[in-house]
């Protein structure tokens, strides 16, 4: 898929900028994280880090189920063909509509995190005249500190307080239809190393076998959540986790042997890992400019198009490294060599800015590239997960990027998200 002659072929055919999702990789990560996983554990993809149909559709057939946190996210995966008893509904806030929405398709396992969450669901359950099952998540435990976007362990919007006994015991009881199976947690998002991983996992475990002991609750399914890594925005390859198997075992043995059960349910989330080196964002260069001792490079992607959320590791630049697939047809410079294609440069710095009219829209504020040209076309690598779902889409309304998707070198669509304006009648 990175061969620059196809890159580019296609940067011509559907224009710039244009996302490709090449669904083999989707399945290879996939393959590759089950692999990693003990047998026997059910894999939920995170439907917010990309919630192309295509790909949801890749990711159920390989036998995941869905994570999805809004009716949205609970109609594409419907659309893609994931079975609503396949998905679990997460969030910090979850509105009636949305609760009823989702029992109406058929979604029976829900993540609560709050009292108010929990009464909603039984009430939206019991006017739906059905029983539902849900995890109740967690904030916590403090963990290490590793990931990039941590969600618990400091007061956050997430889960319930851990040392908030009185709370925990009340929702491990039914309330109405609504039954609690188990534990959920989400401790961070892209830990980079196994060892991180595995402190994650354990402490995790401690933390729910904590919550367990004192509440006498007993789960039969356990949700640990993720935290696998991606590279993002700049090159970079998918990390596998050879120890993670043994070593979940090993913990389980340890902190789980009282309530563990040969039933015990093992549930695991990923958007990143499964998603993004699945996805390559196709850029061209509108305008190369030199002000004192600065070089910008305008490109026709800016923040509307990636990094609005930088990969959801919080605002922080996402440094994009792009790499050149194409040269500026209007420039015939001399000093151009086949080193250019790899870019990465021994040359100058550049900032990457997009062409939002506000000095936020920044993709790098020094990239290091061979002196880029108007015309020219790059790709930035692994951007398949929080890329364009993350974007501003919505600012500055330039068209959103197109979006292609590849399988065995083959293109399976394209299409352009569009944000229509309906009216909303105004009620009296
Ligand atoms: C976003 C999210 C995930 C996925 O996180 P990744 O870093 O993309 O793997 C998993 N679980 C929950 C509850 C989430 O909100």
């Amino acid at each position: 898929m990175n061969d620059p002659v196809f890159l580019r072929e296609l940067a011509a055919r559907y224009g710039t900028p244009a996302y490709l999702y090449d669904l083999a990789a989707v399945r290879a990560a996939a393959r590759a994280l089950k692999a990693d996983l003990p047998p026997g554990v059910r894999l939920m993809y995170s439907v917010k880090a990309n919630p192309h149909p295509l790909v949801i559709a890749a990711l159920c057939a390989e036998g995941l189920g869905a994570e999805v946190s809004s009716t949205g996210e609970v109609v594409a995966a419907s659309g893609a063909g994931c079975p609503p008893e396949h998905m679990i509904h997460t969030g910090p806030g979850k509105s009636m509509r949305e609760i009823v929405q989702s029992l109406k398709t058929g979604v029976r396992t829900f993540s609560v995190e709050s009292p108010t969450d929990r009464a909603r669901l039984a009430e939206a359950a019991a006017a739906a005249d059905t029983d539902c099952a849900y995890v109740v998540r967690l904030n916590g435990p403090a963990g290490s500190g590793s990931g990039s976007l941590r969600m618990t362990g400091r007061p956050t919007a997430f889960g319930v307080d851990t040392t908030d006994s009185d709370a925990l015991t009340e929702l491990f009881r039914p309330l109405g239809p609504a039954h609690p199976v188990g534990v959920h947690t989400f401790f961070a998002t892209n830990v980079a190393t196994e060892d991180a991983l595995l402190s994650e996992f354990d402490q995790a475990l401690r933390t729910v076998a904590g919550v367990c002991e004192r509440t006498g609750f007993t789960p039969q399914v356990l949700d640990l959540g993720g935290g696998f890594p991606a590279p993002f925005a700049r090159p970079g390859e998918l990390t596998r986790h050879p120890r993670l198997t043994d070593s979940l075992t090993r913990m389980l043995d340890e902190h789980a042997a009282v309530w563990r059960q040969e039933d015990l349910e093992l549930m695991f989330e990923s958007g990143r890992y499964l998603a993004a080196t699945a996805g390559t964002l196709l850029t061209q260069v509108l305008d190369v400019k030199r002000t004192g001792d600065r070089t910008f490079t305008v490109l026709d992607a800016g923040v509307n198009a990636l990094g609005g959320m930088s990969g959801l590791g919080r605002l922080v630049r996402p440094n994009v490294q792009p790499y050149r697939i194409g040269t500026g047809r209007a420039t015939g410079h001399a000093d151009r060599t086949s080193r250019d294609e790899e870019c990465i440069g021994e040359t100058g710095s550049t900032a990457l800015v997009g062409p939002l009219c506000t000095p936020l829209d920044v993709l790098n504020g020094a990239a290091a590239l061979r002196t880029p040209r108007a015309g020219d076309l790059f790709a930035v690598p692994n951007v398949g997960a929080y890329g364009l779902t993350a974007g501003l889409i919505g600012f500055l309304s330039h068209p959103a990027p197109v979006e292609i998707v590849l399988d065995e070198g083959e293109v399976l669509s394209a299409r352009r998200l569009t944000l229509r304006p309906i009216e909303v009648a105004p009620r009296n």
